[in-house]
């Protein structure tokens, strides 16, 4: 099942947030004021099921449910260069019907400020600690 995102949506999109290059590669920024607790953005692509996610692979799976993973692969999904932190100012969050995901700040964050959320342990052991993790908070530590 496709999901398209609305012209508009990209549109907004395209006015409040930037794809940079920062030290951690690509990542995604905010051009705007944040209030805590404020929808940020949606994290959008196609709806597979776990059998066609398997099939598909990919690290910009996002698993929603035992039935439902959304494939952000897509260049309009600009929630996919939201890098993952340990130590973040934003998180997801599925919504009630586990149809959609959202990415909401944790914190107030300024205009100029990278997006960051915690991709979960899973995601984590898997494909961050092989290389090491390299977000802000671990940097700060190492
Ligand atoms: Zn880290």
């Amino acid at each position: 099942m496709k999901k398209k995102t609305t012209t508009k949506t990209l549109e907004k999109n395209a006015l409040r947030f930037e794809v940079k290059r920062g030290l951690n590669g690509l990542g995604l920024y905010s051009k705007v004021p944040l209030k805590r607790g404020a929808r940020v953005i949606e994290y959008t692509g196609d709806h597979l099921t776990e059998e066609e996610a398997n099939e598909r692979g990919g690290q910009y799976l996002f698993d929603v449910s035992k039935k439902l993973t959304i494939d952000g692969s897509g260049r309009e999904n600009l929630a996919r260069y939201i890098n993952h932190s340990c130590k973040p100012n934003c998180r997801a969050e599925i919504n009630e019907s586990e149809t959609r995901v959202f990415i909401f700040a944790r914190r107030k964050i300024e205009p100029g400020e990278e997006l960051t959320y915690n991709y979960g342990k899973e995601f984590w052991t898997e494909f961050i600690k092989p290389k090491g993790c390299r977000c802000g908070a671990c940097k700060s530590t190492a």
